[in-house]
């Protein structure tokens, strides 16, 4: 595989365990919104690759990503002390099943992450093919701290008053942040919101029916297993490259 080398734009530190950064892109790269790709530094001469979701729309000149600090991570304990100007590998090619073709048209998408799964969904927020496709997104983002709602304010402030598609976020766009370890608007675990309806009430819906509901999840391992077992006991079912569905699914990180 082919690695491009770009080079560092911008570097934000959400917290002590978060951070995101912007890099340069090459006119020929293209990706999907949605779509993952290979990203990593020279160590000791060879390349230290990991996969990671591309936050920025693909219409973008530059290239975002949200990323994890692991503090003995071989590549995050260094990749959290990037600086502007520091040179990053890429791969050439981008891949993922976080993409419409995989599920059935339907009425209302539901994206669904925890912690850095929120890297996919800030893509297609940001896509406004997506707003023609469905009457309305919601946006769900569970975290244990505050300090790790990501883009919030982005989300919030700078996304509905952009210029060519505010309108259609200011109407359709449903952003649920939920917090497990700390006093916040919404609290509680994704999964048990879901079960319980709760999401549903709190945001004036109907409850999830299999007609017209379709979902993106992207989170840990064990929270996509518990949010699918949920999903798969309402009636809905995993959409394949070969068979769309309700629903697909992609994993945040793997566990080691
Ligand atoms: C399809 C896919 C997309 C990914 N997208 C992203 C992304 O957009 N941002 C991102 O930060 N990571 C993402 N990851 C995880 C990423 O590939 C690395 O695992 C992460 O950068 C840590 O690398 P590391 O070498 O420091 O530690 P690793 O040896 O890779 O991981 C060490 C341990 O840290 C934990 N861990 C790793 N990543 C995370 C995470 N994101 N959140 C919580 N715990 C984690 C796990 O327990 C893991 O076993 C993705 C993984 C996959 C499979």
């Amino acid at each position: 595989m082919g690695y491009l080398t770009e080079k560092v734009t911008a570097v934000h530190h959400w917290n002590e365990t978060l951070f995101s950064f912007k890099t340069t892109r090459q006119p020929t790269f293209r990706f999907k919104n949605g779509h993952f790709i290979m990203i990593g530094l020279e160590v000791e001469g060879k390349p230290l690759m990991r996969a990671y979701s591309i936050a920025s729309a693909n219409y973008e000149d530059e290239l975002e990503f949200l990323s994890i600090k692991v503090p003995d991570g071989p590549l995050t304990s260094r990749l959290q002390k990037i600086q502007v100007g520091d040179e990053l590998l890429m791969s050439d090619k981008s891949t993922g099943t976080l993409v419409t073709d995989y599920i059935l048209p339907g009425k209302n998408l539901w994206l669904i992450s925890t912690g850095t799964g929120l890297a996919p969904f800030m893509s297609i927020i940001k896509d406004p093919e997506i707003y023609e496709q469905f009457d309305k997104v919601i946006l769900t983002h569970g975290v244990r701290y505050v300090s790790e709602l990501a883009y919030n304010k982005y989300i919030t402030e700078a996304l509905p008053n952009n210029e060519f598609f505010g309108e259609w976020v200011k109407d359709k766009l449903l952003y649920y942040p939920t917090v497990t370890r700390e006093p916040y608007q919404h609290q509680g675990r994704i999964t048990d919101l879901i079960k319980y309806g709760k999401i549903n009430l709190d945001l004036g819906l109907p409850p999830m029916n299999p007609e017209v509901d379709r979902f993106m999840v992207c989170g840990s391992p064990s929270m996509l297993k518990d949010t699918c077992a949920i999903l798969n006991a309402m009636g809905f079912r995993e959409g394949t490259k070969k068979e769309q569905g309700h629903y697909a699914i992609e994993r945040a990180f793997v566990e080691q």
